[in-house]
């Protein structure tokens, strides 16, 4: 069944077989991996890439002029303009780091930690991933400054009237996420920068579930910092991505210090890099992005937006399956919504239901999602999460249903 609901042109199964792991048997049946939205599988290209790297290229880079040294060089650096290309920057204001958690605390040390103070405001949305949550806490105990947070509409959309309506003076950072990895709410990123930006907030977006979903052109959005990680984009974990704007690196101390980040250390004083190295203390994960790099280029040869019309078309069969469940709740209903699922069935516990379901060879997420507050506010303790890519397909569904059923009829 396959394809016919697909309206590209693209070759799904073709696709999906790019992918080794989607292969596998689990506890005695195929597994069917619906937790992208934790962490992207990974295909060939890109093992083959890390593979390649450390049978024919393994040097540190920067430090050697042998020929390794060069080409591991030319191989990392060759990844970061490959990012910058596929997230529409220059390679000069992205820095490279070990994924979004590292990339915000990044962003909260050395530029809200130098300037914010008591009075002033941070703005957060009751949406948050944890990872933009507890660093501006940590800042916040830090400097004085005190947190504000926007709710959220019924659907799960961000109530933006409030949001407006909460951008006072002394508001000087809005922490936002571009796509909830709970709800699968896309936010309007572009039109609340905009206004942020005439009232002389500075945005940090978490562009860590907008990435694997949809094409992201930071320079469109017209934030101030973007953190996405690699491994929810088809590349290796401890990878990811800080862009931020020039002026702003530019006026930035260093977060961490050590090798690669200096021009030269004298004991009376040392001189620091150019950004990004500046941020880029001690020997990176050089065969991590070089896998990413080829996972953009694969991705990109897909096409982002070819593979967000796919999930739409996934997420649109898993819904309306979903739907005909009985006592099947789902949070997140938002018009724009990226394709992830969070559902709770009553009487159930989700960690029971993600239990069984791994038996029957599905893999979804059961907990709170690092996201606390949001689920605090939904009023279920837990959900289970169904997060799906374009690697998924209409049979994967259709067994999920199955499977769903199956263990419903069982704690039932
Ligand atoms: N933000 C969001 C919205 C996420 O979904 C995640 C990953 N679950 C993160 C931040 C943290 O990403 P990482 O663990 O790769 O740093």
């Amino acid at each position: 069944m396959d394809g016919t609901r697909s309206d590209t042109a693209i070759d799904w199964a073709r696709v999906r077989a790019d992918f080794p792991i989607l292969d596998r048997q689990v506890h005695g049946k195929p597994l069917v991996y619906l937790d992208s939205a934790n962490t992207g599988q990974k295909p060939d290209c890109v093992i083959a890439a890390v593979d390649d790297f450390y049978r024919r290229h393994n040097a540190n880079v920067s430090r050697a002029v042998h020929a390794l040294g060069s080409e591991a060089t030319a191989a990392y650096e060759g990844a970061r303009g490959k990012l910058a290309r596929f997230f529409n920057v220059a390679a000069d204001e992205l820095v490279l780091c070990s994924g979004t958690t590292f990339a915000i605390n990044l962003v909260a040390y050395s530029w809200a930690l130098p300037r914010l103070q008591p009075g002033d405001t941070i703005l957060l949305t009751r949406m948050e991933h944890h990872a933009n949550i507890v660093p501006w806490q940590l800042i916040a105990q830090r400097t004085g400054a005190t947190i504000r947070v926007v709710e959220l509409l019924p659907d799960g959309s961000l109530d933006l009237d409030a949001l407006f309506t909460l951008m006072t003076p002394e508001v000087r950072l809005l922490g936002l996420a571009h796509v909830s990895n709970v709800l699968g709410t896309v936010n309007p990123v572009a039109a609340i920068c905009k206004e942020a930006a005439k009232r002389g907030i500075t945005t940090v977006i978490d562009g860590s579930q907008a990435a694997p979903h949809m094409p992201v052109d930071i320079a469109a959005l017209g934030c101030d910092f973007y953190a996405a990680t690699g491994h929810k984009i088809s590349g290796p974990t401890g990878t990811g991505v800080l862009w931020a704007r020039r002026e702003h690196l530019a006026a930035m101390p260093p977060f961490l210090g050590g090798g690669e980040m200096i021009k030269e250390v004298r004991f009376d004083g040392t001189v620091f890099n150019d950004a990004p190295h500046k941020f880029e203390a001690g020997t990176p994960n050089i065969a991590g992005f070089v896998g990413l790099g080829a996972a953009v280029d694969y991705l990109s040869a897909i096409g982002m937006a070819n593979i967000a019309a796919r999930e739409q078309d996934l997420l649109a069969h898993a819904t309306e399956e979903l739907s005909n469940i009985d006592g099947l709740r789902v949070f997140g209903t938002a018009p724009d919504k990226a394709a992830v699922i969070s559902f709770a069935i009553d009487g159930t516990h989700s960690h029971d239901l993600a239990t069984l379901l791994d038996l029957e060879g599905v893999a979804v997420r059961s907990g709170q999602h690092c996201a606390h507050p949001l689920l605090q506010s939904l009023g279920v303790g837990t959900t289970c999460r169904a997060s799906l890519a374009f690697y998924n397909n209409h049979a994967e569904i259709e067994a999920f249903i199955v499977a769903l059923r199956k263990v419903h009829g069982l704690l039932g």
